[in-house]
């Protein structure tokens, strides 16, 4: 890691208002690839593992209109990931809206792309599904731990007549792919109606810890970030985000939404606890505009980012032993 550029910060305020300007990430600059960065925003702009409600393939674009609001140094921990790295928004990942398969080596190559050029991923979906092919790109030599906010497990097997690729069904991919080690999985948030009684079976079976929102309320933050943080270990760590996770009183805009889970500040606060973990990527995943029409749920998607971002560039610090 060098030192930052111009290149890599948002514009100065003196110099354009937050509300003008072609809209980026966080009002980064836009480049071509990823070469110079330390980490790369992007977005990828599919939803075709999407099994009810759909429109996370417009998520990205409303993201990066929301994300205008995001200023530059988080108040809480006091990073300031624009002083600390290099990142830009690198545009959006590749994608055909008409077949799923092309679409996963798409998004595969794209991510790959950005991890040759030695830069962490930071991304915007885009269903769940699109997390699948970033795995394969940043961990095809060995399983990666994983802190999953969600209500939904997202380990079934398969849809419809043994479809085995939908946004219900990455993990139990990444698992079989051996892109994660479901012992250093955890999963929070879990709750909603199920099918049938068996359905968190797979991930319990493989050893992936599950903290459903009952025991969430019931051990309280600390202990559940303190969990999170145990269970990730010290190895490279990726985030995945689901904004199903939050009560949709928060995040209404988004396809598979179940009431009771958690707030905000409290997505906020576990995102904060994971800084000092190996972190090499995140994502924020199921923000659909169509069924979004304040805009809350993409401004809470650009939010999640930010805080992401800053533990991303804390880690990544880390790394450069700086
Ligand atoms: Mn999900
Ligand atoms: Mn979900």
């Amino acid at each position: 890691m060098s030192e930052n550029t111009d290149s890599g910060h948002p514009p100065d305020l003196d110099a354009l208002p937050r509300f003008a300007g072609v809209a980026t990430f966080m009002r980064l600059p836009l480049v071509g690839d990823a070469d110079a960065l330390d980490i790369a925003l992007s977005g990828v702009p599919w939803d075709g593992g999407t099994t009810n409600r759909p429109g996370a393939r417009h998520g990205p674009r409303e993201i990066r209109n929301a994300s205008s609001l995001i200023r530059r140094v988080n108040p809480a921990n006091g990073i300031a990931p624009f002083v600390l790295c290099r990142v830009a928004d690198v545009g959006d990942a590749p994608v055909n809206p008409v077949d799923i398969m092309d679409s996963l080596a798409r998004i595969q190559g794209f991510f790959a792309t950005i991890t040759a050029a030695g830069a962490v991923p930071l991304s915007a979906g885009g269903d769940h599904l699109v997390t699948l092919p970033i795995l394969r790109a940043l961990a095809p030599d060995r399983p990666l731990g994983l802190v999953h906010f969600d209500a939904h497990s997202d380990t079934w097997d398969t849809y419809f007549g043994g479809y085995r690729y939908t946004h219900g069904t990455p993990f139990r991919r990444a698992i079989e792919e051996r892109l994660i080690d479901p012992r250093r999985t955890i999963q929070i948030g879990i709750r909603g109606s199920l099918y049938n009684e068996g359905e968190l079976d797979f991930a319990l079976q493989h050893g992936i810890r599950v903290v459903r929102i009952e025991e969430f309320y019931d051990l309280g933050l600390d202990a559940v970030v303190a969990e999170a943080r145990r269970v990730a270990g010290d190895g490279p760590t990726y985030v995945s985000f689901d904004v199903d996770g939050l009560d949709p009183v928060y995040a209404p805009g988004t396809g598979t939404p179940e009431v009771g889970g958690f707030t905000t500040h409290e997505a906020q606060r576990m995102i904060r606890g994971l800084a000092g973990l190996d972190l090499v990527g995140a994502d924020v995943v199921e923000v659909s505009p169509p069924f979004d029409p304040s805009g809350n749920t993409a401004l809470v998607g650009a939010t999640m980012m930010f805080e992401l971002l800053c533990v991303l560039a804390d880690a990544v610090r880390r790394r450069c032993g700086g």
